[in-house]
Order: structure tokens, then sequence, then C-alpha cells
């Protein structure tokens, strides 16, 4: 079958849910044995997200082959399991930096180079690249229609669709209708104007996705679908949700995927295959019990920085028919106030990735708080880093333990890591090198020691691999000194230099990873440290 590009844009105000509706999307299109990939294309000047801050722009989401790319590639993979590419997402600022390349290079001599079509021909080749003869190619373009970035976006997603025919490429458009309770009524004008805003760069939407409160009456719809040149039945109301794994199944209610499938002239005769969805929001509708986590972070004051963790909580409810109730704080508090009244009725305490030395203290008084209380701990990469000062200085007697992230310390147990091995090739990495794209990043193995609490967690696997986004690492040097504390080196790089996981045998649940375990994890698939996490959490919960 010839690939088939969906390209998907948004209006009226941002943080519509357009990587989601595309997720969905993609979801429903699998459900009916289609092939499928996704991808975004992100306006921004940042060559990747990867040095922008998370409670500015939500989490970095880090791809097998080392990307770091927009939290919505976490949205797609969740919803599909294709695991997201490099190739998945671009941004301006990667599209710029190719062109000049290029032109640095003496490719365009003698030419002008100018933004069509030098830009938005480089945004083409971006689309069609990097392919396996996917069904659909679903393509988020990033911001809001009107955008001054989005300009060159938009323009190159039109040349496509002339260059290939409407026949194999369709424009779907998430809008607003906003509800005014003074007229007690959903305005259609916002849509039209963002509709009207998308025809002045040439591209008619053919499907109209329109976030709402309520429900669209028909006359609203027959409105919108005559102002805005839009089959009425392409009108689809996508209301408000509580849970987002319901979303497929709602939009599928709404007709999404059948207007898709006739739009490409594509059979509709079968219904899609959603049991793995109704599983999912039937399980999470009737939990048998809950659980309280206590995420002890940094940005804790945008849920979005923490997207994928938190959806990896959720999964691990899932995988023990519980609810996960989260609770956020922020590190900081620890440092001047005793954890205490805010982790002792936890079943569980979870220090996330994190850069920088704010908070950190109150990172390590968290650990030991856990550690103490026996409450069941995962440390995710800077929650490691800090679990192996904490027991650095707590208990094997290492008063000057800290990590060189901070400066300079007198034992740096947590170090940069200069050299290293992957797949057999030495890798490097300057103390004074740039900030962006310069860490361990991607997928690495890690070996699990046989017997450890860990390789039970996954299965009794002994090597895994997983996903990394870290400068520093835990120091080896130190791991004799840390093993007489307590504190297990149970999961290891290959080559045996880099410490991948620790573990505490006198304690019910003490694991901390170098790396991202919540990237990989998924509704359908939760992962195997978060269901056995999770699965602590309950048991905690009974002692209570
Ligand atoms: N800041 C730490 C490092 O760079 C941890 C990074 C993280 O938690 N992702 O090693």
């Amino acid at each position: 079958m010839m690939t088939r590009f969906v390209f998907v844009t948004g209006g009226v105000v941002s943080s519509l849910g357009k990587g989601l509706a595309a997720a969905a999307l993609a979801a429903l299109l699998q459900a009916r044995g289609y092939t499928v990939r996704l991808r975004k294309l992100d306006p921004y000047l940042n060559v990747d997200p990867g040095t922008m801050s998370p409670t500015q722009h939500g989490e970095v989401f880090v791809t097998d082959d080392g990307a770091e790319t927009d939290l919505d590639l976490g949205h797609y993979e969740r919803f599909t399991g294709v695991p997201a590419r490099q190739s998945d997402n671009v941004t301006t600022g990667r599209i710029y930096s190719d062109v000049i390349a290029k032109e640095r290079r003496g490719d365009y001599l003698g030419g002008t180079v100018q933004v069509i079509p030098h830009v938005t021909d480089e945004i083409k080749q971006f689309i069609r690249s990097d392919l396996t003869d996917e069904d659909f190619v679903i393509c988020e373009i990033g911001g809001t229609v009107g955008d001054i970035e989005g300009l060159p976006f938009l323009e190159a997603i039109r040349q496509f669709g002339n260059e290939v025919g409407l026949k194999q490429a369709l424009f779907l458009h998430v809008t607003l209708l906003p509800f005014v309770s003074a007229a007690g009524e959903l305005k259609t004008k916002p849509t039209q104007h963002s509709v009207k805003e998308l025809l002045s760069v040439g591209i008619q939407p053919a499907i109209l996705l329109c976030r709402s409160e309520r429900p669209i009456e028909p006359g609203d719809r027959r409105k919108i679908a005559q102002f805005c040149n839009v089959r009425p039945e392409r009108v689809i109301a996508a209301l408000d949700l509580a849970n987002i794994y319901a979303v497929p199944i709602a939009y599928h209610h709404e007709g999404l995927d059948t207007e898709v499938l006739h739009y490409f002239d594509l059979p509709v005769d079968r219904e899609p295959d959603l049991n793995r969805w109704h599983q999912i929001v039937d399980g999470m509708a009737a939990p048998e019990g809950e659980v309280t986590i206590g995420i002890v972070g940094k940005y804790t004051s945008l849920l979005d920085s923490y997207k994928s963790l938190d959806e990896a909580l959720r999964h691990g409810g899932i995988a023990n028919r519980v609810k996960v109730e989260t609770r956020w704080l922020p590190a900081e508090t620890f440092e001047a106030e005793d954890p205490t009244p805010h982790l002792d009725d936890v079943h569980g305490i979870l220090v996330p990735g994190g850069f920088g030395e704010r908070g950190s203290e109150g990172k390590i008084r968290a650990v030991q708080f856990a550690r103490e209380r026996k409450i069941p701990y995962l440390g995710i990469c800077f929650g490691m880093q800090m679990a192996v000062i904490e027991a650095a200085r707590n208990l094997a007697g290492i008063d000057g333990a800290g990590s060189t992230e901070f400066g300079p310390v007198d034992d740096p147990v947590v170090g940069l890591m200069t050299e290293w091995t992957k797949d057999n090739q030495l890798e490097t990495r300057r103390a004074d090198g740039e900030l962006g794209g310069t860490m361990r990043l991607g997928a690495y193995p890690a070996q699990l020691a046989p017997g450890s609490k860990v390789s039970a967690a996954y299965d009794g696997m002994q090597l895994i691999s997983e996903r990394h986004r870290h400068r520093y690492e835990v120091n080896i040097n130190f791991r004799e000194r840390l093993e007489a504390a307590g504190l297990r080196f149970s999961g290891l790089s290959p080559d045996g230099q880099l410490p991948e996981i620790v573990e505490r045998d006198d304690h019910p649940w003490f694991i901390g990873v170098q790396f991202h375990p919540e990237l990989k994890s998924k509704p359908f698939e939760p992962h195997p440290l978060f269901r056995s996490f999770i699965e602590a959490a309950v048991k905690q919960s009974r002692l209570f």
C-alpha cells in the first residue's frame, strides 16, 4: 500500500492536545491493522529541546538512538508502541543549521538561498526521510496556525500535498470551540478564523477536530462545516476526557478513523480492534486499591516536565490494579523542613531525574528518609546519584561525598566521565564542552547481577537496554566502600566501568537506576521497574 500522509495543525490556542490527537489517530489506524509512524515538526529556533527548561517546555523525551525530542514523541510511543527515532522530530533550528551548513559547503553555489525553496525543500525532505513503507505517516506541526515561525512548515506541507496529491495527503486541523457562559453557547468564530488563516496559506483542512467541553449541537456542526468548507461529518467533536487512554475510543465513536479512511478511499467495512484500550480504561476505572507516591523533584511546578514519569507510575498502577496518587514535592522544602509530615504517609518515594545543585540536599534527605523508614524507594538518574551520595556520607563515612556537577568536591562519588565505550567504540566528551548534545544519550545495555532485586523485577533478565540522558556517572572507584555500607552495585555497563543500578539488601525495595525507565513504559506494557515499585508500594500500604 502506498504511504498516506496526515498533517495535523492546531488553531485558536496552544495546548489543545494535538500530540494526543495525533497519537490517538495513529492508535486507531493501528487497531485497523495499518502500520503507522508519527512525526513532530517544531517551529521554534532551538536545534533540539535538549537545552530547554522543563518548566517551560515540558520533559525532553529521549529516543533509543539518542535524540532529545519533544514530549509529544512520548505520547506517540505510549499510544502506538512504535519506538520514536531521531528522524521523527525536527525544529526550525535544525532545518536552518542544515541549510546554512550546505550553503557554507557550497551546495547552492551561485544561488540565492531562500525560505522558498531551500528551507521548504529541506522540510519536505525531512518528511520523506527514513520511512519504511508505513501505511500512514502522521506529521504534527507544532505551535498554532498564525505563528510567524510556523509559516515555512505550513508552506512546506502545502507544497507536499500538492506534489503527492490529495489522494495521498490529508490536512487535519485541531481547534477549540470555547463555551461562553454569558451566552450559554459554544462559539464557532475562533475556529472559522483559524481555518481562514490556514486558507490564506493555501491549505484547506479536510477534517476538523474540535476540542470542546460540551457536545456540539447539530446546528453548530452545520455552521462550522459551511463556513469552513468541510463536510459536516468531518467536523469531529473532541470532548475533554478524564483519562487520556480513553481518547482513541472516544475519537472512534465520533468517527475520526472512519472519516480518515473515507477520505483516502480505504475500506471501512470492519471495526477496529479496540480491546486493548477498553481493557486499560476499564481497569483504571475500577481500581482495587490506591497507593500514594511522593515525588521529590525540582520541576514540580509544571506537570509536563515529568510527563513520562507520571504516565509510567500510572502504568505501574494498571499492572497492579491500583490507582496511583502522585504527591509532587519540591525538594527544596526538605532543606529547611523535616520531611516527616510530607512523607510519613506515602507508600513509595521517588526522586526523578534533574540537573543542577538546587534542591539536591533536599533530595538526599528524602533518600535518607526512605532508607531509614524502609519505604520503597526508586531513584531515577539524579535520584540514583543522590542515593549514592546519601549512602557515602551517612553510611560509608565519606564525609566529603558529592557530585562534581555542583563544583569541586573532596570525594567525587559522582563525577564527569570523559571516556566510555559503546558498541566497542570509544566515546569521548570534553569537560569544557558545549552543553547541547554532549550527554550520554540513548539506549545503552546494562548487565544485571544474578539474584539481585533488580533482576527479579526484570523477570530474571540479565542483559537489559534502557535510555540514558546524563552527563555525570557514579564513580566505580568507590564501589568497595559503598558495597561495604550495604549499597550493592547490581547493574553495570558491560565493560564494568559505569554503575547502572544500585540497590540495598537490608530494605524491602530500594533501587536507583542511572537510566530513565519511564521512557519505555506503555499502558499496555507497563515497565517492569514501575510494576515492581508499585507492587512494593501496595505491600507498604498494607502495613499502615
Ligand atoms: N544531572 C545529572 C547528570 O547529568 C543527572 C541527569 C538526569 O537526572 N537526567 O548526570
